[in-house]
């Protein structure tokens, strides 16, 4: 009766001892690791949502076709501070890690922001038009749902709020971090428009793995960059915007 635990513990060994062959290949947005092949890119199948998902991100938003709902519905909140930022180039865009207690609150709920980044061109449209950015603001409530804030980018005013993350010290190169003490940080609550109608819909990451459940709430008002701080970022990242998929059933609600 001693032998059976023994060879499972060996067998347990040798599993252990095997190279993690199925590691998921480094996904990105042209040839054989593009959009069209995520779900290909990790032979677990922990990529499959990205094909299979019929509530992917982003899309194109019809806004003629849009429910009114009251803005008392929507109660949207938004509570973000000014706080030290760890700006990284992860390979895929430049996203800024939030310390702090910037947060919202939607429909009664209260997400963290955990951190923002920026794709070019924009992943949505509105009503099939594209803008040379959008941005992402990446918030977490505390049973792990998502609520992704969104603002189109459109070239005009330099942004002042930006001038530390963007013209001095951009990180160029993937893997490079650069801290921002909260002196020199942005201060985030000043960013995205105090008056601005909203679109909401039910939809995804728009990475992988493209898990779905994400509230989105996209700024109808486009926030500004200048041409020169447009062709910064883009001078690292162009193309890092995933096509638009399908709207399926879903309803999109603007307040
Ligand atoms: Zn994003």
């Amino acid at each position: 009766m001693l032998v059976k635990p023994i060879r499972l513990k060996l067998i347990a060994c040798m599993f252990a001892a095997l190279p993690l062959y199925s590691a998921a290949s480094e996904w990105s947005y042209s040839g054989h690791s593009a959009p069209d092949h995520w779900a290909m890119l990790d032979a677990n199948g922990n990529y499959s949502t990205c094909a299979k998902g019929t509530h992917q991100s982003p899309i194109d938003i019809p806004s003629a076709s849009a429910k009114h709902i009251n803005a008392a519905s929507a109660s949207l909140g938004i509570d973000y501070q000014r706080s030290p930022l760890d700006v990284v180039n992860n390979g895929h865009s430049i996203q800024a890690n939030v310390a702090g207690d910037s947060r919202l609150e939607f429909q009664g709920k209260t997400y963290k922001l955990l951190q923002f980044h920026f794709h070019s061109p924009s992943e949505h449209l509105y009503n099939g038009k594209r803008f040379p950015m959008e941005m992402h603001w990446v918030n977490q409530a505390s049973d792990g749902s998502l609520l992704v804030i969104a603002a189109m980018i459109k070239s005009g005013e330099k942004n002042a709020q930006f001038e530390h993350i963007w013209n001095k010290i951009l990180p160029q190169k993937k893997g490079e971090h650069i801290q921002i003490s909260q002196a020199q940080a942005p201060d985030l609550g000043r960013i995205l428009p105090s008056v601005s109608k909203h679109f909401f819909y039910k939809g995804s990451l728009t990475t992988p793995p493209c898990t779905e459940g994400v509230q989105w709430v996209l700024f109808e008002q486009p926030l500004q960059l200048s041409a020169d701080q447009i062709s910064a970022f883009q001078s690292i990242f162009t193309g890092n915007n995933r096509p638009a998929s399908a709207i399926n059933q879903r309803e999109i609600d603007e307040d």
